[in-house]
């Protein structure tokens, strides 16, 4: 298809002499198309290669067939396949290009000569260059032969970017003998203008024709050749929040795929099904063992409000995690069901890479099968660390088997003061058990502190004891059972003093590590950072190998919560096999630490939001609630119209209220629009509509109304 530009001015004078006809593009018509001709009013007719233009303009990329298309644009062409007529503008351009011109003519013989004007003469062995381009095409499945300044060429690589599709590119314009590889293209496949695409070995053509391709469906077919060689068109290794996503979505939109996912063990032998860590070990178990402890608090206040039942009131673990357990079971089935209903095929095996594009899965009696995919998803997620101190593994527990434990824990140690750790500890405690948190440093590291501590102040009232700065340093079994007896030994973290303690249970929550070590990356050559080993990705979720992207948890730098694995694994499926170029926002995620006292936040903790803008810039805004310990606070950058960069909120169905304002806040809330936002009573919520105490400012925040 050609690609013209007209002037639309009423001015244009068709036939007029001091027009010009111009074809611009028209990257795969023969060269004799590919020309732009000017006719002006020295009467003399010159055409010449467009592409030459752009070479032989002693500027060089300044008159770029780029800025030659915007200008005309801007100057009022528009694309037809007709003559077209010289604008002003089109004038003052051109008078360079005709005096380029003058010397040539239409005929074959002077543009011959005019090549070897602008071009390095041709060594007349081009074989070695013909070898080279055929290695090129052999090699790789999308090959761009391109010149860095062409808009066509740009055109026809940000398609492949949107479609993720690799693409090698031969720049011809920043290589020195890039002419004769242009007239060997010329040979090979009749164009010799740029871009010049190859896909699977075949020959596709320039711009349009790529274009046209993508638009009926022929490019896909030919992408798709190369998938072909594979198994599948994707592999996902890790059936949790991220993994399920990805798989089911890319199994939408049509592809092979297949899952793997593999719970190894814990120490002391605990297992689970399909999901990964939030339907089984984490966000699931965890909330309903908060609501079951939650109850304990409201049977207290039915007390209160006159409902009469008999003072003994017991809890039974058992009973507890029986359900929990059951409904655990339900969601297992559920994702099973799922899986093939969308013709995801799930295995249950361990992955590991053997090669960039083979892994070996090994079930649970050993037996290993090869599958190999065109492109991976690594959402593998993370398991507890262990303390690495004598009698750790051995007899300590992590929240892998909390949530399984056949036996009420007794007396609980929690080892420390991530938000796992407060979790456990504050539904433990509220189901009546003596639990002690030792803390080694602060509480929730990256949290706002001043809410961290407020969060681990109502525990305190909760009946939570603390143990702070001192770390475990060996744990002693002192008698087997259900549960047992240990001794703990911790020492200081500030003095010599050292420590022992009995308990029926002690729970490690230290920290998460990703789980990269052992699924072969280095085989598929992917960098994971050695320190943590977590997998840095790009802002699409891919690895150094491009075939190769992960989601979730083992992300360096990311949120490790369940929706933003979801979100990234769907987004990343839709990007690799739908076209679609919108990524996960990563900013102003909502979360909830479901302490005994809820804490919900969105956006910076105070620290940091002083780090990145200055007290002096910020105001926080903070009422309280005295009689239950509730406490709200906003900061807001007053540079940025009191904009709201940071949500925080301790008090009931933390959840709830954050995600709420989490929304507003993707929206841009200010705290102007909060103030004139009308509140609904009698909520903890409707407080941020009437937060009017800045904490500069030292007043007072008890609240004494409704
Ligand atoms: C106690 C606890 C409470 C939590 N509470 C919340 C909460 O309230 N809200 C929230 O948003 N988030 C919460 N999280 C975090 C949330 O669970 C994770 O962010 C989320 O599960 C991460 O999803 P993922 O897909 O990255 O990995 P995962 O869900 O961990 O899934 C990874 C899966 O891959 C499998 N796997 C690993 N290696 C292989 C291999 N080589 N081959 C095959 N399979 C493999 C694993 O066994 C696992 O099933 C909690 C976590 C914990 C531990």
């Amino acid at each position: 298809m050609k690609s013209k530009f007209v002037h639309s001015s009423k001015e244009s004078r068709s036939g007029d002499r001091a027009s010009c006809l111009i074809s611009v593009t028209s990257t795969e018509k023969k060269v004799e198309h590919s020309v732009i001709m000017a006719s002006i009013s020295l009467g003399i007719i010159g055409v010449i290669d467009f592409a030459a233009v752009t070479r032989y303009r002693p500027s060089g990329g300044s008159f770029v067939g780029q800025k030659l298309n915007a200008e005309m644009r801007r100057e009022g062409w528009r694309k037809t396949g007709q003559k077209v007529n010289a604008s002003p503008m089109a004038q003052a351009f051109f008078p360079k290009i005709i005096r380029e011109t003058i010397v040539h003519r239409t005929d074959q013989r002077s543009r011959a000569a005019f090549s070897s004007l602008i071009m390095p003469p041709v060594d007349t062995d081009t074989s070695p260059i013909k070898a080279r381009i055929q290695e090129l095409i052999d090699t790789y499945p999308v090959v761009i032969f391109s010149k860095s300044f062409c808009p066509y060429c740009k055109q026809v690589k940000e398609l492949f970017k949107g479609l993720n599709v690799t693409f090698e590119v031969l720049e011809l314009d920043l290589i020195e003998n890039g002419s004769n590889f242009q007239d060997v293209l010329l040979g090979m496949t009749g164009q010799k203008t740029v871009p010049n695409v190859f896909v699977n070995k075949t020959h596709v053509g320039g711009c349009d024709k790529t274009l046209q391709a993508y638009k009926d469906g022929h490019l896909q077919q030919l992408l798709g050749a190369e998938s072909a060689m594979y198994d599948y068109d994707l592999i996902v290794i890790g059936g949790g929040s991220g993994g399920l996503a990805c798989s089911k979505e890319a199994a939408a939109l049509g592809k092979r795929v297949m899952v793997l996912d593999y719970v190894v063990p814990t120490p002391l032998g605990t297992s689970w099904g399909l999901g990964g860590t939030c339907v089984n070990v984490g966000c699931i178990p965890k909330k309903l063992m908060h609501q079951t402890a939650l109850l304990r608090t409201a049977l207290e206040d039915a007390r209160k409000f006159g409902w009469e039942f008999s003072e003994e009131v017991s809890h039974n673990w058992e009973t507890m995690k029986t359900a929990v357990n059951n409904y655990i079971g339900s969601l297992n089935w559920g994702y099973r069901v799922s899986l093939r209903d969308k013709n995801v095929n799930y295995v249950n095996a361990f992955a590991e890479f053997v090669e960039p594009h083979k892994i070996k899965a090994t079930n649970k009696r050993g037996k290993e099968v090869f599958y190999t995919a065109d492109k991976f998803v690594l959402a593998t997620g993370e398991r507890p660390r262990y303390l690495g101190i004598p009698g750790d593994k051995e007899f300590c527990i992590t929240s892998d088997d909390l949530f399984y434990l056949s036996y009420c824990p007794g007396k609980t140690l929690v080892i420390g003061a991530s938000y796992v750790a407060l979790e456990c500890g504050g539904f433990l405690a509220g189901l009546g058990l003596d639990v002690t948190i030792m803390v080694r440093s602060i509480l929730l590291r990256g949290f706002d502190q001043d809410m961290a501590n407020r969060a681990g102040d109502y525990m305190e009232i909760h009946g939570v004891k603390f143990l702070r700065q001192f770390v475990p340093i060996k744990v002693e079994q002192l008698e087997a059972g259900s549960p047992g007896r240990l001794k703990v030994i911790a020492k200081s973290t500030e003095t010599d003093e050292v420590i022992e303690e009995e308990y029926n249970t002690v729970l490690i929550a230290v920290g998460r590590d990703a789980c990269t070590g052992t699924i072969g990356l280095d085989k598929a050559g992917v960098i994971v950072n050695p320190k943590n080993g977590k997998i840095p990705v790009n802002d699409v979720e891919q690895t150094n190998v491009p075939h190769i992207y992960a989601i979730g948890d083992i992300l360096e730098g990311k949120w490790e919560l369940t929706p933003v694995a979801i979100q990234a694994g769907k987004m990343l499926a839709r990007r690799l096999f739908a076209g679609s170029s919108v990524k996960c926002d990563y900013v102003n995620v909502p979360t909830t630490v479901f302490t005994p006292l809820e804490y919900g936040s969105c956006g910076f903790p105070e620290e940091k939001a002083i780090e990145l803008y200055g007290e002096e810039n910020l105001e926080c805004t903070v009422p309280g609630r005295d009689n239950n310990k509730c406490y709200a606070k906003i900061i807001c950058n007053k540079l940025d119209n009191d904009r709201v960069i940071g949500f925080h909120y301790l008090g009931p169905n933390a959840g709830e209220v954050t995600q709420g304002f989490g929304v507003a806040m993707k929206c841009g809330v200010t705290k102007e629009q909060l103030d004139s936002t009308i509140g609904i009573h009698p909520t903890c919520a409707e407080i941020f509509t009437t937060m009017e105490v800045t904490k500069r400012s030292g007043g007072d925040i008890k609240q004494t109304g409704c």
